[in-house]
C-alpha cells in the first residue's frame, strides 16, 4: 500500500539488470522514452487510487511489451490465404527468385543503369528492358514508368493535353482508389469526350466525334466489371482503322495485361499484350505487379515515334522507375524467354494455375495438424472447398476452384475474433470469412510448415 514513492526512478530501471537488457536490443531512446510514458500512466493510475506497489511490479512486463510492439514493422512478411492471389491491398505479385536475387544485388553495389559498358558514354535506364518487352509483346518500342496509372497519364497528357480524347461511356472506370479515368484525364489536362451509352457504342459514335481537336481515343479494359446483355463495344481493330483515318493516336490501356495466354494455365483468356499491339493500337499501357507477376511499373510500348515524345515529356523524370525495380523487372521479363518453365518460376503463375486436387490434398493434410493447435483457444478446423481469384481487377467475375481450412468456434463473432488472432500474429495470417467461419485458401500456401509456424505462436 504505497503511493508514488514505490515507483522506480528512470536510473534506477535503466540500471538494473532488465534495464540493461532492453538498452541492448532496443538502444536508450527508446527504451527511455517508453518507460517514461509507463511510469507517468502508473502515476495516474496511482492518483486514481491503484496500489503503488502492484503498478511497480507491472511496470517491467508492461515495459518490455511496450518495447516489443514498436519494435515489430508493420510490413512484415505475411501469409495471404484469402484466396485472391494478386492481393492490391497486399502487394499485388510476389517476385520471382531470379527478380529477388536481382533486386538485391542491384541495392548492394553500383550498377550500369545510365552507363554504357561498352563506350564507357551515357546510357539509358530503359534500355535494360527494351529489347524484352519488344520481343516478348512485338512492339516496336517501350517506356517504361513507376506504375500503370502512371504510364496512362503521361500518355495522355503527351498527345492530349489542351486537345480532346474520346472513350466510351462503356469504358470510363474507377479501379479503385482514387483511380478514375475521367479525373486522370482531366489531370492530364485533356478534354474527355464520352461517346455511346453504358452498354452500347458503335463505329459511328466515334467518327462522329473526331474533330480537328482531337489528340487520340481511348480504349480501355474493363478490368474490374462486366457489362453483359444487349451490349456492343468497337473492337480494337476497328478502332484502329477509325484513328489512323483520322489521324489520332489510339491508346489501349489494358491494365493486367498478360504476356502469355492465360488459356494454356487453365485459365480464362485475358488480351495479351502482344495482341492488343497487333490488333493495330498505337500504344498499349499495362501493369508490372499484375498478371506479369514482376514488381510496380507501367509500360507504354507501341509505336516509335510515339514512344519518343513520351520520353521527351518532362514528366517522363517525376515517374521514371529506380534501379531496383529496373533490375528485378529485367529478371522477370527474362524468364518469359523460357515459357515451359514460367509457371515453375513466376509465382503468380504458379499459384494461379495450381490444379485444385493438390489444394485439396493440401488441405487435407493440414486440418488434422492445424485442430490441433486451434483447439486450446475454442476453434476447430477441416478442409473445404472454396473459390480463389485472380485479383487486380483481372477476371473479376471468374473464380477458380480451390481448397483450404475451414476455421469454426461458438458464437457470432467467432471469426472475426479468430481473424483478429491471426492479423495479430509474429507472422500475419489472412483468411476471408464466409458463412460464420474463417476460410483460409491454400492455393497460394508453398509451405506447410509455414502456416504450421505461424499458428504455433497463437
Ligand atoms: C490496374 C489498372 C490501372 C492502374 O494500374 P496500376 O499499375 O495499379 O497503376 C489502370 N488501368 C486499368 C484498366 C487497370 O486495370
Amino acid at each position: 500500500m504505497q503511493g508514488f514513492r514505490a515507483l522506480p526512478s528512470v536510473d534506477q530501471v535503466l540500471l538494473s539488470e532488465m534495464g540493461r537488457a532492453l538498452v541492448d536490443s532496443h538502444g536508450r531512446a527508446a527504451v527511455t522514452g517508453a518507460l517514461r510514458a509507463r511510469l507517468d500512466a502508473a502515476r495516474d493510475a496511482i492518483r486514481e487510487g491503484a496500489d503503488g506497489g502492484a503498478e511497480a511490479a507491472r511496470l517491467p512486463h508492461l515495459l518490455a511489451a511496450d518495447l516489443a510492439a514498436a519494435a515489430q514493422s508493420k510490413l512484415r512478411p505475411m501469409l495471404n490465404l484469402t484466396g485472391t492471389v494478386l492481393h492490391t491491398n497486399l502487394g499485388r505479385a510476389i517476385l520471382a527468385d531470379a527478380a529477388i536475387r536481382a533486386a538485391s544485388a542491384a541495392m548492394a553495389a553500383p550498377l550500369a543503369l545510365e552507363f554504357d559498358l561498352g563506350t564507357g558514354g551515357r546510357g539509358q535506364r530503359d534500355d535494360h528492358l527494351r529489347g524484352l518487352l519488344c520481343e516478348l509483346t512485338g512492339a516496336e518500342d517501350a517506356t517504361i514508368v513507376n506504375n500503370n496509372a502512371a504510364a496512362v497519364l503521361i500518355a495522355l497528357n503527351t498527345f492530349g493535353q489542351g486537345r480532346q480524347a474520346i472513350v466510351s461511356r462503356g469504358e470510363l472506370i474507377e479501379i479503385g482508389g482514387a483511380f478514375r479515368m475521367p479525373d486522370i484525364m482531366a489531370r492530364a489536362g485533356v478534354h474527355l469526350v464520352e461517346v455511346g451509352t453504358t452498354n452500347r457504342t458503335h463505329p459511328r459514335d466515334y467518327e462522329d466525334a473526331i474533330t480537328p481537336d482531337t489528340g487520340l481515343i481511348l480504349k480501355v479494359h474493363t478490368s474490374n466489371y462486366r457489362i453483359e446483355g444487349f451490349t456492343a463495344e468497337v473492337p480494337a481493330p476497328a478502332l484502329a482503322r477509325i484513328a489512323k483515318k483520322a489521324g489520332v493516336v489510339l491508346l489501349n490501356d489494358l491494365g493486367s495485361g498478360s504476356l502469355v495466354d492465360l488459356a494454356a494455365y487453365g485459365l480464362r483468356r485475358e488480351p495479351t499484350v502482344a495482341e492488343a499491339v497487333a490488333e493495330g493500337a498505337d500504344l498499349v499501357t499495362f501493369s508490372g505487379d499484375k498478371l506479369l507477376g514482376g514488381p510496380q511499373a507501367g509500360f507504354v510500348v507501341g509505336r516509335r515515334d510515339l514512344i519518343a515524345q513520351i520520353n521527351r515529356n518532362p514528366l517522363k523524370r517525376a515517374v521514371r522507375l529506380d534501379k531496383i525495380r529496373i533490375a528485378a523487372l529485367e529478371a522477370t521479363l527474362r524468364l518469359y524467354r523460357d515459357p515451359d518453365r514460367l509457371a515453375e518460376r513466376l509465382p503468380t503463375l504458379r499459384w494461379l494455375s495450381r490444379p485444385q486436387a493438390d489444394i485439396a490434398a493440401q488441405a487435407a493434410r493440414l486440418a488434422p495438424q492445424v485442430a490441433p493447435l486451434l483447439a486450446p483457444h475454442g476453434f476447430d478446423a477441416g478442409a473445404t472447398d472454396c473459390a480463389s481469384q485472380i485479383g487486380s481487377g483481372s477476371l473479376p467475375t471468374e473464380t477458380i476452384p480451390s481448397a483450404g481450412l475451414r476455421l469454426t468456434g461458438k458464437g457470432g463473432d467467432a471469426p472475426d475474433r479468430l481473424a483478429a488472432s491471426l492479423r495479430a500474429l509474429p507472422c500475419p495470417v489472412v483468411g476471408h470469412i464466409r458463412d460464420g467461419a474463417l476460410i483460409l485458401d491454400l492455393r497460394c500456401l508453398d509451405r506447410d510448415e509455414d502456416l504450421l509456424g505461424a499458428l504455433a505462436a497463437l
